[in-house]
């Protein structure tokens, strides 16, 4: 009895791209296992442990019987904190029943799509984007219209090429401010001519990521569901992963219109059901807790920031923003594309991150699976004893390349 895999395999996973910010962490390990001393600054993970109070409540929900299925959408105190959350920090009411709790973010978006996207839609994605937005809307048999920027427009597309990229089948826009991967944060003013375009549409929602939420070193977060008219037709995607160093728990939400919500719910409910049950506990907990354990980080993070930029300054060739949030530096290298070190040509980003990860030891994710095919994506939610070791060996490497 044979499998061939070609017929066994659906075609639509066939031609399905890997995460790649998880293969190259994978690959980054297993050169390390080999005992290679590798600087992996691939996943977007914080470096820290999640807060001690969250762990602590988590062991009181099991403790307290925490342990069987909850309501699909998540716990009606989860999703009541949520609602004071965004209530007292963004200014935004919601009932409960507007919010889904999933198993991470991720799951958060292909909810969403899932709801959405009939096959031959179109979804508006920005790019510099999130590897997985673009695989997602894929899966669902729907089209992502890329809209891009170099690192001269700070990664941001404007507002015309958003205009022009919308069709009758558009059925979202999506992006997320702090932006993975490159940092950048949308100014109020900027939402604003977004919120415009959008608004001259019917059938066209907004799926504002903004799991980086408190990880902005500019000023407050703004989210373009405040602006007048545009709650209704916003999913805000966030999540616990970024801002309370809680990505192993798996909890992310979407809080949006009523129908949108329903329509997730019963996605999940055939697919995964309500996540998991203590974690949840802990989280009504952790979102309105006092945040001075997340601020902590997050300054932590804005010294890497800066500390990552001047040394990323200092290297010939290579071009770096200045991000305003999030846990990345997403520096421009296609000047060293054709460079040579004698028996290795480096010709794209692909062969840039590569050659870091064998010549540097320093694990990097190729700017390719995020839509831009000059830069590379290094995560600095890493010792600032290893960043600045990482520089100084693909510093190094670079130097023998001409
Ligand atoms: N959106 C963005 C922009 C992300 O960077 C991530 C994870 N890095 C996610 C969504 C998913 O987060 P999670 O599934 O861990 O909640
Ligand atoms: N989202 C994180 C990243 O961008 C973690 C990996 C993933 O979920 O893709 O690296």
């Amino acid at each position: 009895m044979a499998l061939d895999q070609s017929i066994m395999v659906a075609k639509k996973i066939q031609g399905m791209n890997e995460s790649a910010t998880i293969k190259m962490a994978q690959k980054a390990r297993d050169l390390a296992a080999k005992g290679v001393k590798v600087i992996s600054l691939t996943l977007g993970e914080p470096d820290f442990d999640t807060p001690q109070y969250i762990k602590d409540k988590a062991t009181e929900g099991l403790a307290l019987g925490h342990t069987k299925y909850t309501p699909v959408p998540g716990t009606m105190e989860l999703r009541s904190a949520i609602c004071s959350k965004l209530k007292s920090e963004n200014g935004l009411i919601y009932e409960p029943s507007q919010i889904v709790v999933s198993n991470g973010a991720k799951q958060t978006i292909m909810n969403i799509f899932q709801s959405i996207l009939d096959p031959g839609d179109e979804v508006v994605i920005y790019a510099p984007y999130w590897v997985s937005y673009y695989e997602q809307v894929k899966f669902c048999d729907a089209l992502p219209v890329v809209i891009k920027a170099g690192i001269e427009q700070d990664f941001k597309a404007t507002a015309a090429q958003l205009d022009d990229a919308i069709s009758p089948r558009t059925r979202a826009v999506i992006f997320s401010s702090p932006c993975n991967p490159t940092g950048s944060v949308f100014t109020k003013e900027e939402l604003q001519e977004i919120a415009d375009i959008v608004k001259k549409h019917d059938n066209l929602i907004v799926i504002s990521d903004e799991i980086y939420e408190y990880i902005n070193f500019k000023g407050e977060h703004v989210s373009i569901a405040q602006l007048p008219g545009m709650q209704e037709v916003t999913a805000i995607v966030n999540g616990f992963s970024k801002g309370f160093a809680m990505t192993g728990w798996r909890l992310g939400y979407m809080a949006g219109p009523q129908w949108l919500a329903s329509a997730c719910t019963k996605v999940q409910g055939q697919v995964t059901s309500g996540a998991n049950s203590f974690g949840q506990y802990a989280a009504a907990y952790a979102i309105t807790a006092d945040k001075s354990e997340t601020k902590s980080m997050v300054t932590a993070f804005h010294k890497r920031r800066d500390l990552m930029i001047s040394l990323f300054k200092e290297i010939p060739g290579i071009k770096v923003n200045n991000p305003d949030g999030a846990f990345y530096l997403f520096p421009d290298v296609s000047s060293y594309f054709g460079k040579s070190n004698g028996s290795n040509t480096i010709k794209n980003a692909d062969d840039f991150s590569e050659m870091l990860l064998e010549e540097a030891h320093v694990g990097s994710v190729s700017g390719s699976a995020f839509g831009n095919d000059d830069c590379i994506r290094l995560s600095y939610a890493a010792s600032e004893e290893d960043l600045k070791k990482a520089a100084n060996q693909i510093k190094e490497t670079l130097s023998k390349y001409k």
